[in-house]
């Protein structure tokens, strides 16, 4: 997937949109169109690499120095003690998205969370309501 057709780069230019939580000039942050638990969050270098071998050091760390204030705004917004931090790295690991990317995955005790990957999507007003929640946690 080249940089034109990459659905993550056009939502980094505001050509796609998304429910945004967080923007810096080299990171992206936003709810997962497809979640597998409520909160489900993407977060983006908003430079194209494909995958973590690819991406130059210093902006894989400036994703690193986000994920601490996002994920306690996310977990804290549906009340979850915990998440999965994670990168699918190259399609054999499960990476669909072909631009560098980090989950963040809220958890409870015994979710059974990825027996549902792949997914389900939110019923509707559901996205804007957990956007308003994790801001307010921001
Ligand atoms: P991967 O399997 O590549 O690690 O995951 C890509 C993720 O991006 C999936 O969880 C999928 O639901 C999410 N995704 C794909 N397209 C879009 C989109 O257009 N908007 C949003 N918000 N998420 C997307
Ligand atoms: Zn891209």
């Amino acid at each position: 997937m080249d940089q034109t057709n990459c659905v993550f780069c056009k939502i980094a230019a505001g050509q796609i949109p998304c429910y945004k939580i967080f923007e810096n000039n080299a990171v992206l942050s936003f709810l997962d169109i497809n979640p597998i638990s409520d909160g489900h969050t993407i977060i983006i270098p908003k430079a194209h690499y494909e995958s973590a071998e690819l991406c130059p050091p210093e902006i894989l760390a400036e994703a690193a120095k986000s994920f601490g204030a996002i994920a306690k705004a996310v977990t804290a917004a549906v009340g979850a003690p915990a998440f999965n931090l994670l990168c699918n790295n190259g399609s054999p690991a499960g990476q669909v998205v072909k631009h560098i990317h980090f989950h963040i995955i809220p958890r409870r005790e015994n979710d059974n969370v990825f027996a549902r990957w792949p997914k389900y999507t939110y019923p509707d007003g559901k996205a804007p309501e957990l956007l308003k929640k994790i801001l307010a946690h921001f």
